[in-house]
């Protein structure tokens, strides 16, 4: 498996009126070609800006400070407006939580979609027509010609995220970047969505980075999960591992406080307290003030994302100081140093 997308220690901050806001705190993962990594985490942790920096699509008063972000081995911290616009829709797309947003509510469906590719593509607009209403069918759109003439308000949120998805394969790209692709369509339709992306990742041998802090959304479509917290990295697994060993208690936290369809509770464990703002970070772990297993040496350290060699996570957390693997649930906790 060759790597398509390596991210080392990005820091990108935001200049507000009331100081520097480190969003993203010296993040690095990398993304291999084929599979399906997800960025896990609640809402203000880190992981959409972590995408849009990847896009280029860091706005002032935000800026990308540090770190680099190899695609294919170029650095896009390094490329200037016009190489970044050749990249986009083209080797790496995005697709959102809100089509909506993404589509222009005055321009046909199918105005939209020949648009990239005739942005991208050396094609006639005869052919341009072709491949999108081909593209159309393809994400399971019925009566694609008719979808192709109509305007986004007068389809489904389902079809219009089906619609974000056939223009952002449309050019065939490495990459798809999906921000809480399915956050906003009801249960069925979210079913439906996962399923297609699925097929569509295997039928278009694209990688895909899934954004999202639906546990669910990941155990579905993820190879690799990267668990963020406070615009930090505290946790990287395969998804198996993930699920039956996590190693770090946010992670832990995070999947009880996740539904299980088998399992019958009255009440879901949550995380107490809330992340804190990326301007107000507490000393030491980060994690220190809601974690169960908090130490004294949390409270002034921050631990380093380190491997554990037995259960093959890396996570960031002193429990996990002397690289064993760490049973949360019950057992052994003790620091080690
Ligand atoms: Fe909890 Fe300490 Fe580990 Fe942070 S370093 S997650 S506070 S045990």
């Amino acid at each position: 498996m060759s790597t398509l997308l390596e991210i080392n220690d990005l820091k990108t901050y935001f200049y507000t009126t009331n100081g520097v806001v480190p969003s993203v705190d010296g993040v690095s993962f990398s993304l291999e070609s084929g599979q399906t990594t997800a960025l896990v985490g609640e809402s203000g942790c880190g992981k959409s800006v972590t995408s849009f920096s990847i896009m280029q699509l860091v706005n002032s008063p935000g800026k990308i400070v540090g770190g680099e972000i190899l695609f294919k081995g170029r650095d896009l911290t390094k490329l200037n407006d016009r190489e970044m616009r050749d990249l986009r829709g083209n080797e790496i797309s995005m697709i959102f939580q809100e089509p909506l947003t993404s589509l222009n509510p005055i321009l046909k469906i199918g105005t939209q979609l020949d648009e990239t590719l005739l942005l991208h593509r050396k094609v006639s607009k005869k052919e341009a027509k072709l491949t999108s209403i081909e593209m159309l069918k393809k994400v399971g759109i019925p009566r694609a010609e008719q979808v192709y003439s109509s305007h986004p308000h007068e389809l489904s949120g389902g079809m219009r995220q089906r619609v974000m998805i056939a223009m952002a394969l449309s050019c065939n790209p490495s990459l798809l970047i999906a921000d809480e692709p399915t956050t906003a369509l009801d249960v069925t339709i979210q079913a439906q969505i996962l399923k297609l992306m699925r097929n569509l990742k295997n039928e278009f041998d694209t990688s895909i980075l899934l954004i999202t802090h639906d546990l669910g959304v990941v155990a579905e479509l993820a190879d690799k999960v990267i668990v963020m917290y406070a615009g930090q990295v505290v946790e990287e697994a395969d998804v198996m591992s993930l699920f039956a060993k996590p190693q770090h208690p946010y992670t832990q936290g995070l999947i009880q406080s996740t539904p299980k369809v088998e399992a019958e509770v009255d009440i879901l464990e949550s995380i107490k307290g809330n992340v804190p703002t990326p301007s107000n970070k507490p000393t030491g772990c980060y994690f220190h003030p809601r974690c169960p297993f908090a130490m004294d040496i949390c409270k002034s350290e921050m631990p380093e994302l380190k491997m554990n060699e037995q259960s093959g996570n890396k996570v960031r957390c002193w429990l996990h100081n002397s690289g064993k693997e760490v049973d949360l649930y019950g057992e052994n906790l003790t620091y080690s140093n």
